[in-house]
């Protein structure tokens, strides 16, 4: 087996031994990587972390979505039209969560592209959650999938028959990867259970700005109660927050959720109003740390959720931290040695 790095300086040396300079290439961009190395473009940086895990370095892979930006509203920029152009494979979330990325993919696809919708490939219509923000009257269903633990495994089973297809040279390495992940995905579905049932169940409920627990919660024993933020995004009316107060009162909720993705003053006015307290560091698709850290991926964006749940809900937070948060790809050997 190669390594990318290995990869990188065996082109580097093809580009030399034709005698041409190679202008601009960096290890891991995608013009750095060999010639059939796939090319693969997702959205939101929790199906990226996905693919990466399945994928490795085995292909190239562009997320167009930056963190910490609303993925609902994100229209994507001039040259993600290039990225779209080129990628044999476009990860898409669908159930309309990112319909100006999924509109320009299918305008700008190449031959060789294939646009694969992760969740209208994961729950049938009749498993749509129409909710609080995503009302049945506005036609689209509450789009995140992935904080259920068990749906993000299913993409992660799309992602490797999907590279496998493309790239069946790899697909024992993307079956390693997945059979890792489902691992991973045990242990993670096991720490949850455990730290819900540390919070005390009249406090199992959660209130949060934007509205992304909606396939999580019935999983585990929790019931979203609420979430303020509007079907369009916007800030709720004075009506809604008045009726959103009393509701809270009425269901002595201990604590309200705010979205690092989506700063809101009224949930500073809620939890005054209500006694409740305000935590504002719930994420739904904006992984914590910083690339290359051990908590950047998938696994520790769920584990971080969880904590603040727990810490704010009256449970006990330090539940996960026995559990392993890194990306699967260079920290496993029994993948490498799969090669
Ligand atoms: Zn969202």
């Amino acid at each position: 087996m190669r390594s990318l790095s290995n990869r990188v300086l065996w082109l580097a040396g093809l580009l030399l031994a034709a005698g041409c300079a190679a202008p601009g290439l960096a290890p891991g961009s995608p013009e750095a990587t060999e010639p059939d190395t796939l090319r693969v473009v997702t959205t939101v940086s929790p199906i990226t972390n996905l693919v990466y895990n399945i994928a490795g370095d085995r292909a190239a892979i562009v997320g167009i979505v930056p963190e910490g930006v609303n993925s609902h509203t994100y229209e994507p920029a001039p040259s993600d039209v290039r990225q779209l152009a080129d990628a044999d494979l476009i990860f898409i979330n669908g159930l309309k969560l990112e319909e100006p990325v999924l509109r320009l993919a299918e305008a700008n696809a190449g031959e060789q592209s294939e646009i694969v919708l992760l969740g209208d490939q994961t729950i049938t219509p009749e498993a749509y959650v129409y909710d609080f923000s995503f009302p049945l009257e506005a036609g689209s269903p509450n789009p995140h999938l992935w904080p259920n633990p068990f749906y993000a495994l299913r993409y992660a089973e799309i992602v490797r028959d999907k590279l496998s297809e493309r790239d069946p040279q790899h697909a024992e390495y993307y079956a390693a990867n997945y059979a890792l992940v489902a691992e991973r995905i045990e242990a993670l579905d096991g720490a949850i259970r455990a730290t819900v049932e540390s919070i005390p169940p009249e406090n199992r409920k959660l209130l949060t700005y934007h509205d992304s627990w909606a396939y999580f919660a019935p999983v585990y024993g929790m019931t979203v109660v609420g979430a303020i933020q509007p079907s369009d995004f916007a800030e709720p009316s004075a009506r809604e927050l008045a009726a959103l107060i009393d509701q809270l009162k009425a269901e002595q909720v201990p604590a309200i959720f705010g979205s690092e993705v989506f700063p809101s003053t009224v949930l500073e006015q809620i939890a005054r109003e209500t006694g409740a307290s305000y935590v504002d560091d719930l994420r739904d698709d904006d992984l914590p740390g910083q690339p290359g850290d051990d908590l950047h991926s998938y696994f520790g964006l769920m584990a971080a959720n969880l904590r603040t749940m727990a810490a704010a809900l009256g449970g006990d937070p330090t539940i996960l931290d026995t559990f392993d948060t890194r990306n699967i790809p260079g920290t496993d050997s029994r993948v490498e040695q799969s090669q």
